[in-house]
């Protein structure tokens, strides 16, 4: 674990990314054309109707958490999946470590996923000596830069074309031209040969079926779909939050998500996978496939009757967006790991009180995140609350670390 920043040394850093005028534009060109993009992916639909659906499902899913891993685990390994459930971040990143070792893995391609994360487990895995790869391009540049994402969606958005041309050229050791179009096919040739050569592949989930034992996910590359389909291995990382218990309930969501994250009706992939299906780099032509579960204290925090609904959270960076702070500073300085007006609340619950500490003094209390969340979080009072337990005012919650 990294040490927690002192106030001084935060606030000199706030004061550089205020000075940073490259982060202000980019930050405020793009949560000036955010609002109009929900807009328009709203169009015909009552927004308020359809989040109140996600709320109403996730709260239900998450009152019965327990039940739903045990019917998902039950069907899933019915199908050929082997099922673990990880109780800490460290538990998480030893099991998928084990597997890598037992299946004689060493080359990793893992696609974006803000659970892997929170348990570190590129920085894990690299540790062990295994290379590993991040195939969504944005996650990709920072990894690159040895730098965390600073947006759960767009994980690069706080650096410039030059800079990307700048860091590609480095890497191939040919100069670059700043063309996005360009520097898109660069990567794409770059992150081919990864797929190809990679021996496990790591995914997240936006969705776990409990009564099937399937696992979904949304993303607009495709690499996900590349890296659970050509490495022989599979090991697929989600918190328990994840779980619903059948398609019907998981669609709610899926009409909010991208509608309310990028200001898509529907992102360009939408994957489902049921069991290990045939490899031909397999043993016995069939994948390995593994899904690890973590808990990291939420079946914990499923039990408190004002902060469950945080675990509702589908991640969709909206609360960022809208972020006057966030606008300001960018995710690096607003956030640990998670990022944006939720960043503040997981920090406290899955990093630990002190790296929390100088970020929940932020907020301005100006309410935008809540009138745009997907989930129907009431972030302004979780926030005030955690700011409480910070200062000992109340608390009877024993933090994450
Ligand atoms: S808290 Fe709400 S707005 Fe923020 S990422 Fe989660 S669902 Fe989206």
């Amino acid at each position: 674990m990294q040490q927690a920043k002192d106030l001084k040394t935060y606030r000199e850093e706030l004061g550089e990314a205020i000075d940073n005028t490259f982060l202000h534009n980019t930050m405020d060109k793009f949560a000036r054309a955010y609002p109009q993009g929900r807009e328009n992916a709203f169009t015909g639909l009552d927004p308020q109707a359809l989040i109140a659906e996600v709320v109403e499902s996730k709260d239900s899913a998450i009152g019965r958490m327990e039940e739903l891993y045990q019917e998902f685990k039950k069907n899933a390994e019915a199908a050929g999946v082997q099922v673990h459930l990880a109780r800490t971040a460290a538990e998480a990143t030893d099991i998928i470590t084990r597997i890598a070792r037992e299946e004689g893995c060493s080359r990793v391609v893992k696609s974006k996923s803000m659970t892997a994360e929170e348990v570190r487990l590129s920085r894990h895995l690299a540790g062990e000596g295994m290379d590993i790869t991040e195939a969504d391009l944005g996650e990709w540049i920072i990894q690159l830069r040895h730098e965390g994402p600073s947006h759960m969606v767009l994980p690069a958005i706080h650096l410039s074309r030059d800079q990307v041309a700048e860091l590609f050229s480095e890497v191939t050791g040919a100069l670059q031209s700043n063309d996005i179009e360009k520097l898109v096919k660069v990567a794409r040739r770059e992150l081919r040969v990864k797929f190809a050569e990679g021996d496990m592949g790591v995914s997240g989930a936006n969705f776990c079926l409990a009564d099937s034992g399937t696992i979904g996910f949304v993303t607009n590359e495709g690499n996900a779909r590349l890296l659970t389909t050509l490495p022989r291995v599979h090991v697929a990382l989600m918190g328990l939050d994840k779980v619903v218990p059948n398609l019907h309930e998981a669609l709610k969501v899926l009409r909010v998500l991208p509608r309310n994250a990028t200001g898509q009706a529907i992102t360009s992939y939408v994957t489902w996978i049921h069991g290990p299906v045939e490899c031909k780099a397999a043993r016995n032509d069939r994948k390995i496939f593994h899904i690890v579960f973590l808990d990291n204290g939420r079946t914990t925090l499923a039990k408190d009757p004002l902060f469950s609904q945080i675990l509702r959270c589908v991640r969709c960076g909206a609360c960022a967006n809208v972020c006057p702070v966030f606008r300001m500073v960018g995710g690096h300085h607003f956030g640990h790991i998670y990022v944006g007006a939720i960043g503040l609340i997981f920090t406290y619950f899955f990093h630990g009180r002190d790296n929390a500490k100088n970020l929940v003094k932020n907020c301005i209390n100006c309410q935008a995140c809540k009138s745009v969340c997907a989930a129907g979080i009431d972030l302004p009072r979780l926030r005030r609350w955690s700011r409480a337990f910070r200062t000992r005012r109340a608390t009877n919650w024993t933090p994450g670390c």
